[in-house]
């Protein structure tokens, strides 16, 4: 079984510099994610949290864990305690939440503000209108443990590249709105993650410097 490992080599044979791989595992055993680890990888994403921290107890403690998913607020001091950057922020009152919780535990953590670009209900996140119209630079003046590092977003789910191309599109220019306005200055504000296995090269093109791959790696998910 050195698929894993030669997956990930062809993947990072073909990611520009500057672009980051996170090796999404949900579903996937430790085993398949410690072969990820022995290719050289230390990057992964999970879409929830208890998976995550289980995860975290078995395999090496140098891994850096982002949460990829919905978070519910039940689940946030779990979260902060178990994962480096937060991917999924979709409100400011969970943003809130995170920033308390991670003060509370003295802990530093990085967040992404989770967009909402597809068509698809199902994909949570900021609206366009809210992203671009929150008075974020008050917002950030609050935060005492939280970083906000730029954001993420998932296109519709469907074969034409060029609606994906153009959600992408509208992130990476919702992404240079905010940096250029209410972010300015702020030096962390830097990531826009986006492009999965079956759009990561389109999300490149438009701008994406941190991609979310599962399936290329580890193989088609079985279902539950
Ligand atoms: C599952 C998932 C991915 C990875 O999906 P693949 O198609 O397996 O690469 C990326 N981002 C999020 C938010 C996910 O839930």
């Amino acid at each position: 079984m050195h698929e894993i490992a030669g997956n990930i080599r062809m993947l990072l044979e073909e990611l520009p510099s500057g672009v980051s791989l996170v090796a999404v595992t949900k579903t996937r055993t430790p085993e398949e994610v410690l072969e990820a680890y022995n290719a050289g990888l230390r990057t992964f994403g999970e879409n929830r949290v208890q998976e995550m921290a289980a995860k975290k107890l078995v395999l090496p403690p140098d891994i850096s864990w982002h949460l990829i998913g919905h978070l519910q607020s039940n689940k946030v001091r779990q979260a902060v305690s178990t994962a480096s950057v937060i991917e999924s922020v979709d409100t400011l009152r969970l943003l809130r939440l995170i920033d308390d919780e991670a003060s509370t535990q003295g802990k530093a953590i990085d967040c992404l503000l989770q967009i909402h670009i597809a068509t698809e209900e199902t994909k949570s996140g900021f609206s366009l209108t809210e992203a671009r119209e929150t008075d974020w630079s008050r917002v950030v003046s609050d935060l005492k443990a939280v970083k906000i590092c730029g954001v993420m977003g998932m296109a519709t789910f469907t074969e034409d590249t060029e609606k994906v191309r153009s959600e992408f599109r509208t992130l990476a220019g919702t992404f240079r709105h905010l940096r250029d306005t209410h972010f300015a200055g702020e030096s962390c504000f830097r990531d826009i993650s986006m492009g999965m296995s079956g759009d990561w090269q389109v999300a490149i093109e438009e701008g994406s410097t941190i991609i979310r791959v599962g399936t290329l790696i580890f193989g088609e998910r079985i279902k539950k």
